[in-house]
This record gives structure tokens, sequence and C-alpha cells, in this order.
């Protein structure tokens, strides 16, 4: 076997992206990065950083994560820009397999490849997912400069971005299943102060509906099963997110390590799995606070169990 990774970073999110930094500035010389996109991860989709301890102003999540890969990089850490397919085990070392099936060895594997946006499963979100439905509001709500928008979900990113939205568009619908929100008191409160937002509650799509150039309205059914049909040009949904495990498959199915009822990975307060020389850091894990704080707190926790880890199996 040639060339063996002291360590390979799955993912590069805040969780990957700090585990690369303490990696790399703790000593492990061979530490690749596989990021399937531009690192930065989910919150480079968020209009405004709710909670980042020291950011007090207005920021995107963009602006917020510009910087993180310059410096891990200026510490050493390589940054191949590739999809990972699987990661298995065979005695000692890890095998890292890309989709195009270029396979990478590692003694140790961060896996942190956070989450992705839940479909909310109503008629038509498939058809017109990209030509008016969509699951990001920084990159597509530009589109809907003063025009009317409908926000499905009650969680913080729902009523985040709602806010978000109702600075550019003329109005946004926001629809919601029950009459209470998951989202923070606060930003709650700022939701139902905003003259611009119109809580549509106890109600689901029912469907949306467009021609071929796009969504032109969404139908909602509400809980005695009344339909209002709204015409509108743009469907934004934040139903969730699901745990990107994928890589952790193995050929019969099982899990290449424990995980969950959820699919989230267990990890002990070192970010350990059940499998040894692999840690898990981020949203992916068992009780995630999903935050970036605790996202690249994770990342550094794993990269100093993954540091102690590999020292004992090489020394
Ligand atoms: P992610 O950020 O999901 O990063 C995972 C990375 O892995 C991605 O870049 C992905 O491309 C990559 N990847 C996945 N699979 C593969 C593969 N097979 N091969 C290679 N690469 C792969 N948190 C806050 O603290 N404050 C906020 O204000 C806030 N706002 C938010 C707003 C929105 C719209 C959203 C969606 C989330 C928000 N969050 C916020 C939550 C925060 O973004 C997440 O908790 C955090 O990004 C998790 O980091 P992570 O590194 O675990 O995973
Ligand atoms: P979430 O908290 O899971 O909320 C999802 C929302 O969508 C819920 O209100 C849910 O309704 C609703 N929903 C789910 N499936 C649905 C369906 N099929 N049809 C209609 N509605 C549906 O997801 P999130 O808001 O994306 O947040 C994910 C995590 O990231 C959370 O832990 C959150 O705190 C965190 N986050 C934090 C910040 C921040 O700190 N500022 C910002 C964004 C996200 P019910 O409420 O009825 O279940």
């Amino acid at each position: 076997m040639s060339n063996i990774l002291d360590c390979a970073i799955v993912g590069g999110g805040p969780a990957g992206l700090t585990a690369g930094l303490y990696t790399t500035r703790g000593g492990l010389e061979q530490v690749t990065m596989f990021e399937k996109g531009m690192p930065g991860g989910q919150i480079t989709q968020s209009s405004e950083i709710e909670n980042y301890p020291g950011v007090t102003g207005d920021i995107t999540g963009m602006d917020l994560m510009m910087p993180w890969p310059e410096q891990c990089q200026k510490f050493g850490l390589k940054h191949d820009m590739v999809e990972i397919k699987q990661i298995r085990k065979d005695g000692d070392i890890f095998s890292v397999i890309q989709t195009n099936d270029t396979i990478v060895h590692a003694h140790s594997v961060i896996v942190c490849t956070g989450s992705s946006p839940r479909r909310a499963g109503f008629n038509g979100e498939d058809e017109f997912f990209g030509k008016g439905v969509s699951t990001c509001a920084t990159c597509d709500g530009f589109f809907y400069k003063g025009k009317e928008v409908a926000v499905i979900g009650g969680g913080d990113t729902a009523l985040e971005e709602a806010l978000y939205l109702a600075k550019i568009c003329s109005k946004v619908y926001l629809v919601h299943r029950r009459d209470t929100f998951r989202a923070a008191p606060n930003t709650v409160k700022r939701v139902e102060e905003n003259e611009k937002i119109e809580l549509v509650l106890n109600s689901v799509p029912d469907e949306v509906y467009g021609d071929a150039m796009g969504v032109t309205g969404i139908k909602v059914k509400d809980k005695e099963g009344n339909i209002r049909d709204i015409s509108l040009p743009g469907v934004f949904t934040f139903v969730g997110n699901d745990v990107n495990n994928q890589t952790l498959i193995q050929e019969d199915g099982s899990f290449l390590c424990d995980v969950n009822g959820q699919g989230q990975l267990i990890v002990d307060l070192s970010m350990k799995t059940s499998v040894p020389g692999l840690f898990a850091a981020g949203d992916m894990r068992i009780e995630a606070p999903k935050q970036v704080v605790s996202a690249a707190g994770d990342g550094a926790v794993a990269a100093l169990s993954a540091i102690s880890y590999v020292d004992e199996l090489l020394n």
C-alpha cells in the first residue's frame, strides 16, 4: 500500500474545517479534507448568522465561512473537491472511496458530512423543484424581488428565512402545520411583528402548481380540510434535514459504525464512534445541537482524539 494519510476528513462544513485546522496544527502531517463542493457547509446558505460568539453584526453564512479554508490550508490541510462514496475499514487501515472509484487509504477518519434539506412531500414539490420551489432563500430569494412567496415550516430555519425574504419580497405567507413554533422565542416574536409576513397556521401545502415557466400558485389545506388558493411564483420549504450517513453504508447494507434510529452516528464525548480510528463530528452525530459553534467544537474534539489515536497506532 503506497501513501497512507494520517487522517482523512470527509465533509468540509464547520466541523470538517475545524477538524482540519486542529489535526494539522496538532502535528498530523498528511491530512486531506474531502469535500464535494465548496468548503463551508450548509451555513453558507443562511442569509443571517444568529448566534455565533463574537459575531454581533449583520453577516451572512457565506461571510462567516469565507476565511475558514484559508486558515486551515496555512497549516497544511489539503482539500480534494470530490464526493466520497464509501468509507471501509480492513484491519487497521481505512479505505475512503471516491465516486470515481479512486481509493485513498488512511489511518484515521473524521466523518462530518452534516445533513441535507428534507422534502415536505406535497404535490408538485419535485416537479417544480428549481422552477419556483427552493430550499435556499439566500440563493433564490432575489428572483422574487417585489413578489409574493410562501415559506413552509415552523423551525428556526423557516422563520429566519421568512424574515430574510420579507426584506426582498412584497409579502411572505408562512405556512405551518401547527399553531406553535419550534423556532427560538425571539425569532418567533420578530416574525409575528413583521407586517409583511402573514401566518397561515394549522395548514399544510396541498399542491404547488404552475406552467412551463414555473410555479404560479399554491393550495394550502387547513385542519378542517378547507383549501386556500394563493397565486404566487415562489415556494420555499424548510422542513428539517436528513443525516448524510450514506458513506458509512457497507455492501451488506449495514453501517460501518453504530447509529441510532434516526441514522445519527453514536459517539462518546471524545467523538469516538464504535469503530477505533473513526470519529464523527457536527450535525450527523447523536444529540447534535445543530449549531455552527457546536459543529466546530466537535471538529476540534474529534481532531484531538484522532491525533492521539494515530500517535498510539504508529508509535
Ligand atoms: P454541514 O454544514 O452540513 O457540512 C457538511 C459538508 O459535508 C457539506 O459541505 C457537504 O457538501 C459535505 N458532504 C456531504 N456528503 C459528502 C460526501 N459524500 N463527500 C464529500 N463531501 C460531502 N447554525 C447556527 O449556529 N446559527 C445560525 O444562524 C444557523 N442558521 C442556519 C440557517 C440555515 C438556512 C441552515 C440550513 C442551517 C443553519 N444553522 C445555523 C445550522 C448550521 O448550519 C449547522 O449546524 C452546521 O452547518 C453543521 O455543520 P457540519 O459541519 O456538521 O455539517
Ligand atoms: P426543524 O427544527 O426540524 O423544523 C422543521 C419544521 O418543519 C417544523 O416546524 C416541522 O413542523 C415542519 N415540518 C416537518 N416536516 C414537515 C412536512 N412534511 N410538512 C410541513 N411541515 C413540516 O428544522 P430546521 O428549522 O431546519 O432546524 C434544524 C436544526 O438547525 C434545529 O436544531 C435548529 O435549531 C437549527 N438551526 C438553528 C438556527 C439558529 O441557531 N439560529 C438557525 C437554523 C437552524 P413541527 O414543528 O410540527 O414538527
